[in-house]
């Protein structure tokens, strides 16, 4: 292998985003998205990498070029198969293929992806970087669903979680911050983007997550409901009349911040709570108390806790969330000081008060450069 550099492709249900990244002096040539697969001059997946290979091409950075070590491919489900980077072979898309009916909406643009990647580059290393992976260190007792064993285990019902590569760079970097070894460290990483997920990672391993088979479950999201009674869905169902489809676009789409106040973005509504809007403060108090709810569950899980870590667009960029969430922590030795909290920066940087026993951080995710450097790591070794 002579190049430095690796191809970071995150192929969505309906956009692919890209990255280069040279793994010699960390820089990023070139990145991009290509959006609205399907609904206009980009038909499907194939044109979209086409038009990805085209763009890099045009800056001089092709997929021919002599610098790329190998392509990266975030794969959302990698189901209890993969637990590790993984070199790619028709085997591996076989296995990946496999997987759908555990995450229809999203493996299969990802092996769309994988597979015109590859014909476009045959002889070029790429690698499988599953969202699930790092979960798969958590427990029995905390991946398993009580539901009889022998359907879960027939239909593949159980907790995966995912974010997982965001939360592997997010748990590393936060040690990092604290200048420790990760395997010296318990941290709570709150991945609070549109998707939002929490984990609790002992030592650089994780022990527990919030989302679940599918990344329904757990906290409010931007338009996902996060956790609740299933049963409602027999209600809704039985008395609502609703269909199977209804319910799962409610639930996935129609729910958590949207449903509950009309926006998913957090921006938004803070400047609705400012106006004295009721059904945004409400969102953000229901938003906020799952929070706490799952930061204390997770402080039993861990016994210790060394860090809390917001990271993702509503944990990097929103002090009233994270001072909201942690208010009222004392007695866990978590103290969030207001001056370091409101402080804007791009940097990883702690928002606890000298006194806190728990230090409180802000860790921007970098989940390409994680994928890159996973990637990087399997076909340089
Ligand atoms: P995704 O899950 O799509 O990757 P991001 O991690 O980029 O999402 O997070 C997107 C969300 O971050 C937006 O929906 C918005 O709620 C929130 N967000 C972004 N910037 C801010 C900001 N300055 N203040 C509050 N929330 C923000």
């Amino acid at each position: 292998m002579n190049g430095s550099r690796v191809l970071v492709l995150n192929s969505g249900s309906s956009s692919v985003k890209y990255q280069l990244l040279d793994m010699a002096d960390g820089s990023r040539p070139a990145s991009g998205i290509v959006e609205r697969i399907g609904e206009g001059p980009v038909a499907d997946h194939a044109a979209a990498l086409k038009q990805v290979a085209d763009e890099l091409a045009a800056e001089g950075l092709g997929l021919d070029s002599p610098e790329l070590a190998a392509v990266g491919h975030r794969v959302v489900h990698g189901g209890t198969r993969f637990t590790e980077p993984t070199l790619i072979t028709d085997e591996v898309v076989g296995e990946i293929e496999k997987l759908i009916p555990l995450a229809p909406l999203h493996n299969p643009a990802n092996v769309t992806g994988i597979k015109v990647a590859r014909s476009l580059r045959p002889d070029l290393p790429q690698v499988a970087v599953f969202d699930t992976a790092f979960h798969s260190t958590i427990p029995e007792a905390a991946a398993r669903y009580a539901i009889d064993v022998a359907t879960a285990d027939r239909w593949g019902v159980r907790r995966y979680g995912f974010h997982g590569t965001s939360h592997a760079y997010v748990s590393r970097a936060t040690a990092e911050l604290l200048g420790r070894e990760p395997a010296e460290v318990n941290t709570i990483v709150l991945h609070l983007g549109n998707g939002a997920s929490a984990s609790a990672v002992r030592g650089g391993r994780c022990v527990e997550t919030s989302m679940g088979l599918t990344p329904l479950e757990g906290l409010v999201m931007g338009t996902r409901s996060g956790d609740i009674d299933p049963a409602a869905i027999f209600h809704l169902s039985r008395v609502g009349g609703m269909s199977t489809d209804e319910i799962d676009t409610l639930l996935n789409k129609r729910s958590g911040l949207a449903g509950l106040c009309g926006d998913n973005d957090m921006r938004e509504i803070g400047r609705r709570m400012g106006e004295g809007d009721r059904a945004a403060q409400l969102a953000f108090d229901i938003y906020v108390h799952r929070l706490r709810k799952y930061v204390g569950a997770y402080t039993a899980v861990l016994g210790r806790v060394d860090a809390v870590a917001f990271t993702a667009g509503v944990g990097e960029n929103s002090p009233a969330v994270r001072e909201a969430a942690m208010r009222g922590l004392g007695a866990f030795g978590i103290e969030v000081d207001g001056v370091r909290n409101a402080l804007r920066s791009a940097s990883a940087r702690l928002i606890s008060t000298e006194a806190s026993r728990v230090a409180v951080a802000v860790v921007p995710t970098d989940e390409e450069l994680e994928i890159a450097s996973q990637t990087f790591d399997l076909v340089s070794a």
